[in-house]
């Protein structure tokens, strides 16, 4: 007995600096243990001995500096060695950060320009292994003590929450490799679609407003400024792309931009950074296992993330369906629309969509299998500067009745009444 679920269970010795590339397979989970040795998922080190399981069409590497013996059980779509990686590269710029805040945390408050440690933006096109460099960058960070601030940009394939948000959160713990990031209120932006050419403007002022959130904690917070951020960025690196990454390097007032495979968007950044000599742009290598992902996958990982939201990475949450009246909720739009009527403009001119006004919904069958999100809010005027508390899902539209059926992560009153709704979808599968 057991001889047939020990079958599939094969070692793989790697040398030292070297790398075990995975891909799971799309139906069935993979069992990964780290036998003897030392070994890391994306700079998050593995325990000894125990099984980890890796979801389904999980894309990861385990890299060793001195050598280690792994054990897998279960199929793999591929897995493969590498004894080319660019993580001595990635490491020095750890020791760099690192010397940094240190340097941070040593200066004195009343000079307070070398008190604020790193501010790290990790930017390339889609695919170049920006969110595993932050990733990385923030584990190395957190297993010595420090609690960096991780700011995810990226509204496609963020990895503090849902898709079509901008959010910050510390980083308090190496991230686990299976859970990714714990979500304890993170600060959250709804930007409400899963490209920035839906509304720029829009886009560019939720990065302020979190920008100047971030700003306000970091002066109560010696710790979380000497510890600094990581940025990670999103893949649209032409032009109105370009346009937003300098938006947010500015904004954000990062000091270092750490490009990823693109040698001419590193010489540009270079260039037009040369003003602001404090700010340092570096090269990158980009690694040979980042997986290019196609538009398709780029959406099921979408679904995913939503899904993941209300009923758990492991399925191990129970949202809950509730009911309301058309009456109880109050939803916005944000952007689109007129400004102002053709007949308050000057002769000639044309009525222009104001990209941050605030547009009421009426409640109909329109809204449904959108996800949108509960402001914190108490009056709608705040709600363009306002935080969100967490997202619900419209099920059901009861034109008749006027009811409205909504999936929820808990039962009872949201922690808002205000709404705001965009072009996010998902359908529940
Ligand atoms: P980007 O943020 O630039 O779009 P990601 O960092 O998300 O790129 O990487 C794309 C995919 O490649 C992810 O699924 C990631 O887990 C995977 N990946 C990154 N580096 C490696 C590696 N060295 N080996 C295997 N998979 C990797």
């Amino acid at each position: 007995a057991g001889s047939a679920s020990t079958s599939s269970v094969r070692q793989v010795k790697l040398d030292r600096e070297s790398e075990l590339r995975i891909e799971v397979g799309n139906d069935s989970p993979l069992r990964l243990r780290l036998l003897s040795g030392n070994a890391e998922i994306f700079g998050t080190e593995l325990p000894p001995e125990i099984w980890l399981t890796l979801p389904p069409r999980l894309k990861i590497a385990v890299f060793t500096w001195y050598g280690a013996t792994l054990e897998m059980d279960g199929a793999t779509e591929t897995d493969y060695t590498a004894d080319e990686t660019p993580m001595i590269g990635y490491v020095n710029v750890h020791a760099i950060l690192e010397a940094r805040r240190s340097r941070a945390r040593a200066s004195s408050a009343d000079d307070s320009g070398s008190t604020q440690g790193p501010r790290v933006i990790v930017v390339g096109p889609t695919d170049s292994g920006k969110s595993t460099l932050s990733r990385m960058l923030l584990s190395w960070a957190a297993k010595q003590g420090w609690k960096p601030t991780f700011v995810d940009l990226d509204i496609g394939q963020g990895s503090i929450t849902i898709p079509g948000c901008i959010a910050a959160t510390p980083i308090e713990l190496p991230i686990d490799p299976v859970e990714g990031i714990p979500l304890e209120m993170p600060l959250v932006y709804f930007y409400g679609h899963t490209t920035p050419s839906n509304n720029v403007d829009l886009y560019k002022v939720l990065v302020k407003e979190l920008a100047q959130v971030l700003e306000r904690q970091f002066t109560g917070n010696a710790e979380s400024r000497a510890a600094g951020m990581v940025i990670n960025t999103m893949g649209w690196i032409e032009g109105v792309g370009y346009e937003l990454l300098l938006h947010a390097i500015d904004t954000l007032n990062a000091n270092v931009v750490l490009v990823l495979g693109q040698e001419k968007l590193w010489s540009m950044l270079k260039d037009v950074l040369k003003n602001k000599p404090y700010v340092d742009v570096v090269k990158l290598q980009k690694s040979g296992g980042v997986v290019s992902r196609n538009a398709k996958y780029r959406q099921k990982a979408r679904s995913y993330r939503i899904r993941e939201y209300f009923y758990g990475p492991a399925n191990d949450l129970s949202p809950h369906s509730n009911i309301a009246n058309f009456s109880d909720l109050f939803i916005y739009r944000i952007g689109g629309g007129p400004q102002a009527p053709r007949s308050a403009l000057p002769i000639g001119a044309e009525p222009a969509a104001d990209p941050t006004r605030l547009v009421p919904v009426n409640i109909n069958r329109d809204l449904l299998h959108l996800v949108l999100a509960v402001s914190f809010a108490k009056e709608p005027d705040e709600i363009i500067s306002s935080n969100v508390a967490g997202f619900v899902y419209i099920t059901d539209i009861d034109i008749q009745r006027k009811k409205i059926t909504y999936l929820a992560p808990s039962a009872g009153d949201l922690p808002g009444k205000y709404l705001i709704v965009g072009t996010l979808t998902w359908i529940e599968t």
